[in-house]
């Protein structure tokens, strides 16, 4: 099968909104999370029996496919969705989408882990796929084919097998471009998001030529931190916007921790233990969404105003895996909750929508160690506040990373200053020390953090 492309002046997006089911089509949904479970630990299974026949044998098997499974499947389905009570054949009460989704998810980890073996897959090592349990797995299933809409009266949509659901919102935003023709739904996939059931549309949209940046001259550095959500800064050196971290958040946040603290007072498993676990799931939830709210609204308002973004190329994930220095639980913590590699990615994409351009930064140029006057660099620690040697100004961590952001250069020109200057770079091509033998495990108690990369790339 041709790979889908999206067609030109088309864009791909997600379209999200909180169900309201009745009772009956929350068993229902429920029932298609389960048979989506069902099928994919099914497939798990047959394709480590596959693999160990071939061990054993030396008998090749047929390379696992999605279409090849669906067959395998279809042919013993009878069998494996049997009630183990009743003895009833449960499986024509699920959608066959369901099915296919889950062998899918097999089949896809199946072709990640080997191709990560094989050197061909970039990112971290992959595993084998792992059996799907009911509680850790996350609920979903997606349906691609079958009734998929929204309803005119823009409160109900249509889901194969569920029905017709009302929604907790207006669905204005997709029906509205659905109704005009510039928008086609290509899937739908149901979830559970904390203790909601939400809906995800796949919809192909047109759309239509934006409007250049307000200032497509500008050239701002935005620097994405703990203690603030966003400092901008231009080139000048002077600091534009201060974006605050939103109140809510904070709000919500002391709350949850008051929740995590009553439910520590529960005995476990009772009916409060339980009533206070849903108020943490439910809220829980409510910070995520606040902080999605806002990092969209954000990255909107940037990509919208300005011709030129200049963002920190860092490692996000690798700075989560930092340990051992001081106040590094704590920050790891302020990290993950300012999310700090998503407004990258959201700008990555919208700056194409909006007309702008987004320049990452080498993941190397110390932004945050610069002093924007002198240009000189100094070892900083956490502080918020630090003076230059070099010069004796006062700086602020955020207003100075941006400046030193807006002013960044490509390395890729030769005429290019900073960290990989010829005169650095020899011998510093490696980044990372050597791992040591055994991976992450065996440097457990080391003090030397060879193989993390710390914000600047230098060892704090
Ligand atoms: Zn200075």
């Amino acid at each position: 099968m041709a790979r889908f492309e999206v067609p030109d002046g088309w864009t791909a997006q997600a379209f999200c909104f909180a169900l309201d089911p009745t009772p009956e089509q929350t068993a229902c949904v429920s029932r298609q999370f389960g048979g989506r479970r069902k099928a994919r630990n099914w497939a798990v299974a047959t394709l480590k029996a596959d693999l160990r026949r071939y061990h054993e044998t030396g008998k090749e098997t047929e390379k696992p496919s999605l279409a090849g499974l669906r067959k395998r499947w279809n042919r013993v389905k009878d069998t494996e969705c049997v009630d183990a009570e009743t003895g009833e054949v449960w499986w024509p009460e699920i959608s066959k989408e369901a099915f296919a989704d889950g062998i899918k998810g097999a089949v896809d980890g199946y072709w990640n882990w080997q191709t990560s073996r094989a050197g061909t897959r970039t990112g971290t090592r992959v595993g084998f796929p792992r059996f799907a349990r009911k509680g850790r797995d996350r609920d979903r299933v997606t349906f691609t084919t079958g009734a998929i809409r929204v309803e005119p009266d823009r409160r109900h949509v249509v889901l194969p097998r569920i029905g017709r659901v009302r929604t907790h919102e207006n669905t204005r935003r997709l029906e509205r471009l659905v109704s005009k023709g510039r928008a086609r739904i290509l899937a739908a996939t149901v979830s559970r998001k904390g203790t909601r059931l939400v809906v995800a549309f796949r919809v192909l949209i047109q759309r239509p030529q934006q409007p250049r940046p307000s200032a497509p001259e500008a050239r701002v550095g935005v620097d994405v931190g703990v203690r603030v959500l966003a400092t901008v800064a231009n080139s000048h050196g002077q600091v534009l916007e201060r974006v605050p971290n939103p109140r809510p958040l904070e709000a919500a946040l002391k709350e949850l921790r008051h929740l995590c603290r009553e439910r520590s007072r529960r005995a476990k498993g009772s009916a409060r233990y339980r009533e206070t676990q849903k108020k943490i799931t439910r809220l829980g939830r409510r910070v995520a969404d606040i902080r999605a709210h806002h990092i969209h609204k954000l990255t909107t308002r940037l990509a919208k105003t300005h011709g030129e973004i200049v963002v920190e190329g860092l490692d996000a994930a690798g700075m989560l895996r930092q340990k051992g220095l001081t106040g590094a639980r704590a920050r790891r913590r302020g990290l993950a909750d300012s999310a700090l590699g998503e407004p990258r990615r959201q700008l990555t994409y919208k700056t194409g929508w909006y007309g702008s351009t987004l320049v990452v930064a080498d993941r190397w140029f110390p932004s945050s160690k610069t002093c924007h006057k002198c240009h000189n660099l100094q070892d900083i620690d956490w502080a918020e506040h630090w003076i230059c040697d070099g010069c004796g100004v006062h700086h602020q961590w955020d207003d100075n990373a941006a400046i030193n952001l807006a002013r960044y250069e490509s390395p890729s020109g030769d005429s290019a200053v900073g960290p990989v200057g010829a005169a650095v770079k020899r011998g510093a091509d490696r980044k990372t020390g050597p791992r040591p033998a055994g991976g992450d495990e065996a440097r457990k108690g080391s003090h030397r953090q060879v193989a993390e990369q710390p914000r600047d790339g230098v060892l704090v």
